[in-house]
């Protein structure tokens, strides 16, 4: 397995369905009576010991008891993730700072009683051991929150708005998110909603930002930790040349600024609203195949933003944090991209025919050198990927399985060759064309 396709692969994430059930993404704030204030503050006082202290303040809560939730999953990542077992020394408090009685319901349920006088206090440690994309992760040089794993949601209140502190070592000197900053307020963000917050991580530390680039008047940038040696101007050329082919696939951009955060080294990417955490340490952007495989990687997790994020499978929205949510989808979400990839980079100028074709072509040979080809179906790979993993079955039932990483851009290149030809090339899969012929799908600005 190259590099190339691991990477792909382990960064997917993602969901969703049918080509005619697609619909946007933001279902917007549910009308609730009661709108408590949840004001969380992340500190890392000694980051070499991999703990980040969080403290929830909530006031104007209406109820005699609230139950405080830790998402399963993050968005983007179609794991189990179990962050709940992270979570260390759970206590609350009310406002005269008197401890309040906590009980713990589930493997990821904190039930707080005893808050009838609308104000209290949650203070837990969230302990780190893993740099993965989707993992938080914090050491001596670098913090890295996955909001899914680090914030408390409240159960019913997942569309209350939330505010969040950072409170970063005197050493460090920035952080990178794609998280709304709150007016004359240093450090501090603010989400209307906990999905908004959860899927914006927050990298922090001393952070390097590259020369930033506009596509029709919006601001791109690119900001990492320990990015390394290569040629900064040809990379963010070449960046904003990706991200122009990928818009003239769509012809529009529905967000107001777009941010790439470089979590430095490792494998993987997870896309968002309006930014994507990539592993990237630069190391492979000093030759010209390096250069190519980086920005399909790149190409991949910046057009999720339109297929995935805006446009997806009904089942994905609005998220269930706490269970496995299964679509039949995935294999447009994840597999449609891959074959856009290859096209956005190609369009872009940045690769040749021989270069494309030999990524089909590696994706037929899998395809068809697969014995779970014969078992499995794309919509059936879609569905099982919370059992089966991201990558398909593993060990003695791999052949039993298929990864639609790889079937996914072939149906993808049959498809858009089959519309061209019945419509004499008058149309074609991109959304662009689509978007006038598909019952149901709709999009906005966001
Ligand atoms: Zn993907």
């Amino acid at each position: 397995m190259k590099y190339r396709r691991t990477i792909r692969e382990l960064f997917r994430f993602r969901f969703f369905f049918s080509l005619c059930a697609f619909c946007l993404f933001h279902t917007g704030a549910s009308a609730q009576s009661v709108k408590p204030v949840f004001q969380y503050t992340v500190s890392m006082p000694d980051p070499a010991n991999h703990i980040f202290k969080v403290t929830l303040n909530c006031s104007g809560w209406g109820e005699d008891s609230i139950n405080l939730k830790m998402p399963k999953w993050m968005p983007g990542y179609y794991q189990l993730m179990n962050y709940a077992a992270e979570v260390e020394h759970f206590s609350a408090k009310d406002k005269m700072d008197k401890p309040i009685a906590v009980k713990a319901l589930n493997g990821n349920t904190w039930q707080i009683s005893n808050t009838t006088n609308g104000s209290f206090v949650v203070s837990y440690d969230v302990k780190t051991s893993r740099q993965f994309v989707a993992n938080s992760f914090l050491d001596s040089s670098h913090g890295y929150i996955i909001p899914a794993g680090m914030f408390l949601y409240a159960d019913g209140y997942i569309k209350n708005p939330v505010s969040v502190k950072i409170n970063m070592p005197a050493q460090w000197k920035n952080m990178a998110t794609g998280l709304e900053p709150v007016t004359r307020k240093t450090n501090e963000f603010k989400a209307p909603d906990f999905d908004i917050l959860y899927d914006c991580p927050i990298l922090i530390g001393n952070l390097e930002e590259l020369p930033s680039f506009t596509v029709n008047g919006i601001q791109h940038r690119f900001i990492g930790y320990k990015m390394g040696e290569f040629n900064r101007v040809q990379f963010m050329d070449n960046l904003k040349k990706v991200v122009e082919s990928a818009v003239a696939v769509i012809g529009d951009i529905p967000y107001k600024e777009y941010t790439f955060i470089g979590i430095g080294a490792g494998r993987g990417g997870i896309e968002h609203l309006n930014n994507s955490t990539v592993s990237f340490d630069g190391k492979n952007l000093n030759t010209a195949a390096g250069m190519n495989t980086t920005m399909v990687f790149l190409a991949h997790e910046y057009f999720h933003h339109y297929n995935v994020k805006r446009i997806r499978p009904l089942e994905l929205g609005p998220f269930d944090y706490d269970k496995a949510n299964r679509t039949n989808g995935l294999w447009v979400s994840e597999g449609l991209s891959v074959y856009y990839e290859y096209m956005i980079v190609k369009r872009a100028g940045l690769s040749n025919e021989q270069t494309l074709f030999k990524n089909f072509e590696k994706n037929i040979n899998a395809v068809e050198n697969n014995p779970g080809r014969l078992v499995q179906s794309l919509t059936q790979a879609s569905y099982e990927t919370w059992s089966d993993g991201p990558f398909g079955r593993q060990g003695k039932d791999a052949a039993k399985s298929i990864s639609y990483y790889d079937k996914g851009p072939v149906v993808g290149l049959i498809l858009d060759l089959a519309i061209r030809h019945s419509s004499e090339n008058k149309k074609s899969l991109n959304q662009r064309n689509r978007l006038q012929h598909v019952p149901g799908l709709c999009r906005t600005k966001t």
